[in-house]
């Protein structure tokens, strides 16, 4: 069984990159390659997309919406 853009392998559960909230199992969180440098596996919960809450990648310091 997997989630729909949140799929992930390991004991730790997958958590939002900028606000580190735990992914609920069922909520339907996003997980996508930094747009800018494409190092970096930005992981976005449903809730800080909701509220607005910005990224920003660690690697190269891109913030993005
Ligand atoms: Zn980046």
């Amino acid at each position: 069984m997997s989630i729909r853009g949140a799929k992930f392998h390991g004991p730790t559960p997958p958590s939002d990159t900028t606000t580190n909230w735990v992914l609920a199992p069922l909520e339907r969180g996003v997980v996508f390659a930094c747009p800018n440098c494409g190092k970096t596996t930005i992981i976005r919960s449903a809730r800080s997309r909701k509220l607005g809450v910005t990224y920003r990648c660690p690697e190269c310091g891109f913030v993005g919406p």
